[in-house]
Parts: structure tokens; sequence; C-alpha cells
């Protein structure tokens, strides 16, 4: 099966996602075990976050593997409680796809996004963006030595 949907809500976590409305392609097959139905394939899109150190807008292709157990019946929870991963109710009727797109895309979305991986951030003086000016610095002047300095100036006029 393979289908290409909008993105039905935001799709990612807070410093990046896949935005409401953006294409997903999807190519699985599906298959009849006895357990419920075995989803698998791979899905790509395009996941938009702001890079961590300078703040800038970050696309990156997304193309993540997908696959899940669609069970029939309740969920059975391991002994520590949780729900097994990979495992989504299914009714015996729909397909709901988008439990587990959404956790293969998260899963293979950076915690930091970053423009590029050697991207410098912002100077933590003024804020600029050190790609656009690197050799930028701040002459930091001791405001002890501020007062002698605008003495000089003055003998100098
Ligand atoms: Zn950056
Ligand atoms: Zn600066």
């Amino acid at each position: 099966m393979s289908e290409t949907f909008p993105a039905p809500v935001v799709l990612g976590t807070d410093v990046m996602g896949v935005p409401e409305g953006t294409d997903i392609e999807l190519n699985v097959s599906i298959e009849s075990i006895s357990e419920g139905i075995w989803v698998s394939g791979t899905v790509h899109t395009l996941a938009v976050g702001e890079c961590g150190r300078c703040l800038d807008e970050v696309r990156r292709d997304v193309d993540a593997a997908v696959q899940g157990l669609f069970a029939l019946g309740e969920i059975e929870s391991d002994e520590d409680g949780e729900e097994p991963e990979d495992v989504f109710e299914f009714d015996g009727e729909t397909l709901d796809l988008e439990d587990v797109v959404r956790d293969a895309v998260v899963t293979s979305l950076p915690f930091t996004p970053l423009c590029s991986p050697d991207c410098p951030g912002l100077c933590d003086q003024c804020g600029a963006r050190l790609v656009d000016d690197p050799d930028h610095t701040h002459e930091v002047i001791d405001p002890r030595w501020s007062a002698l300095q605008s003495l000089t100036e003055q003998k100098e006029s």
C-alpha cells in the first residue's frame, strides 16, 4: 500500500516536527497474522524545526521505518505495566495509521536539530548570528579602565 496524505496534526517534538498539512508519503505492506495486522514499511516527509544553537529554521527530510502490530482485542501490558512498543489497538475494521506514523517520525527526529553540524550559534554578548559574522568580537572594557580611557580621549582633543 502506498499513499500520500497531509499530516493531520503536527507530528513531532517541541523543537522539531512535521507541520500540519505536510505531505506524508507512506509505503507499507499490510499482512494479516494471527495476532492481528502487521504493518511495516517506510514513511517519507519533511520536518521543520529550530536550530538549537542559532534558532534558524531547520528543514530535514524524514525517512523512517514504520512498523507496528495492530492487535485485535486488548493490548496486554507487560510485567512492568508498560504497554509493549509497536503494538496498536485494532478494532477489526479500520487501521489507524496515524499513531504508527507518529511514532516512526518522532523517534527519527533529532533531539537538538542543528542547521549545520558546525553551526557556531549566537554571540553570547549581543545575540548576533556568528555564521553571518564569524570574526565579530566585542571589546570588553573593564569599567575601571573606561574612566581612564575618557581621560586620554580628552587630552587628545
Ligand atoms: Zn544554526
Ligand atoms: Zn556579538
